[in-house]
């Protein structure tokens, strides 16, 4: 497995201060799974190349190996891919043998360290679960631009078709640190498998590795499930962290994101006439035992509590921050007894199925579907709809067609920087329409608002009622 990486930033011989690696040297390094050996090919004023490769020992993985030994076919921990490719083994290596630059440590040049120069990395044997699409939405958002060969299984037969190992070429400009952080987090991902369990310790390093630019990654909950080897409460928990990490005060910057949107919408009182529209349907469904999912800062829970017909209301929110607000502004502390027992407030993400929402009345997700990236939606689908599978469903989210009626939107702009679409009833009826006959519901829709000829109100509401016979 080979690691290059080029620059052309003028010193290029810099590189080799940044990687505190000698340019006249070649050196070998013992790892626990092998060796690392660091050579420069290319050694320039214009063009500096620092090559890292990797002889992985089948032996020694077999030796180090924790846990279970998988359950393959028996020879597997011998005959695998490991020895050849890009894996974590390479996040281990660029950890142990490029520590400093990964950490943004230059003893002798330290202004190199904040310095972005043009830089190239290029990774020969990436296996790459998802192939080029995934290689495309994990580094393009990174500010990236890629070159990408994939390996035919055997040349020799064609008719076998494409594997899915690539040689990836990789360039920016980028600081050296953003680079090797980039790539120690995203290979494993890209491999989606570890050669390590991964506990409290790899939480730890996902979020020191990804701290500049995993909470706004676009596919940062991807990068954090496959990190952490899809084990949810792991992933969960990170997640919320990431949440919170994104925004240096979140509590002052989602109180004036909502703030803006409701600016956008008080011309109507919306806000209120959503509420109470959502209340209404709730009531009518005959819920006592509800969930608020996407619950934000309790607006809805706070009228839920004051109507006695609901008698079990749990509100679920991603965010801690938001939860913590929505317990002050509920006053949960002082309820009285009986009160305080009607409400539970719990974190969790709607994007990973979850025993605490199974059997409930209702849910209402009121302008929380836009908050959810598109490609996740489906997940989301089955979380809700298949797994919690309330009798009734209430979903509220944003008309954009209503969107040129608001004096302030920019043309195009949507009612809240965090929303990730937002649809034209058409589109809403249409995937509530999908979603029904899918789960076994039956859907209704209605207009929240003013009702404007042509472009509709400015929110639409779809009323889900489990079907008789399902
Ligand atoms: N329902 C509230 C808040 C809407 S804002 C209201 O109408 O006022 C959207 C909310 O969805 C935010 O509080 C956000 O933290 C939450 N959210 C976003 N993604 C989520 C997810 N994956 N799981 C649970 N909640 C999520």
């Amino acid at each position: 497995m080979l690691l290059t990486i080029t620059t052309t930033h003028i010193p290029a011989t810099d590189l080799g201060y940044l990687l505190h690696k000698h340019p006249a040297r070649v050196q070998t390094f013992a790892l626990s799974f092998g060796q690392a050996h660091i050579f420069y090919p290319q050694v320039g004023p214009e063009c500096c190349t620092a090559a890292l490769l990797l002889d992985v020992d089948p032996i020694k993985i077999v030796r180090n190996r924790r846990g279970p030994a998988g359950n393959a076919f028996a020879l597997q921990q011998y005959v695998n891919d490991r020895p050849y490719v890009a894996s974590s083994f390479l996040s281990v290596a660029i950890a142990g043998v490029f520590g400093s630059a990964l950490n943004g440590k230059c003893k002798d040049h330290p202004h190199l360290v904040d310095l972005r120069m043009p830089l190239q990395a290029k990774v020969i044997a990436l296996p790459c679960r998802g192939g080029e699409p995934i290689l495309r939405r994990l580094f393009e958002p990174l500010g990236y631009s890629l070159s990408v060969k994939r390996y035919t299984l055997d040349e020799q037969f064609s008719e076998w078709g494409d594997s899915d190992y690539f040689t990836v070429e990789l360039q920016g400009t980028q600081r050296l640190s953003d680079l090797l952080a980039h790539l120690y987090v995203l290979v494993p991902v890209l491999d989606d498998d570890k050669h390590y369990w991964v506990g409290d310790e790899e939480v730890a390093k996902l979020l020191h590795y990804g701290e500049s630019w995993l909470a706004h990654h676009p596919e940062c909950e991807l990068i954090t499930e496959r990190y952490l080897k899809h084990q949810r409460h792991l992933v969960n928990s990170t997640l919320m962290q990431l949440a919170e990490e994104d925004d240096p005060d979140p509590e002052e910057t989602a109180a004036r994101r909502d703030e803006e949107e409701a600016v956008v919408e008080i011309s109507v009182g919306l806000h209120r006439q959503r509420l109470e529209a959502v209340l209404s349907a709730l009531s009518e469904c005959g819920a006592a035992r509800v969930l608020d999912l996407g619950c934000g800062e309790g607006k809805l829970l706070s009228l839920l509590l004051q109507d006695g017909h609901f008698t079990e209301i749990v509100g679920m929110d991603v965010s801690h921050q938001r939860l913590k607000n929505a317990a002050a502004r509920l006053r949960l502390d002082e309820l009285p007894d009986r009160q305080r027992r009607r409400i539970t407030l719990i974190q969790g993400s709607l994007l990973y199925r979850d025993k605490r929402l199974a059997g409930y009345d209702a849910a209402a997700l009121t302008e929380v579907i836009e908050h959810l990236e598109p490609s996740r939606l489906d997940v989301f689908e089955r979380v809700l709809f298949e797994f919690a599978h309330p009798a009734s469903v209430i979903v509220t989210t944003p008309n954009r067609e209503y969107n040129a009626q608001w004096p302030g939107l920019a043309a195009g702009g949507f009612r809240h920087r965090d929303h990730r679409f937002e649809w034209t009833r058409a589109e809403f009826q249409a995937w509530a329409q999908h979603v029904a006959d899918r789960y076994n519901y039956t859907v209704r829709f209605m207009p929240i608002g003013a009702d404007v000829p042509g472009v509709g109100a400015p929110t639409q509401m779809g009323v889900f009622n489990e079907s008789d016979h399902s």
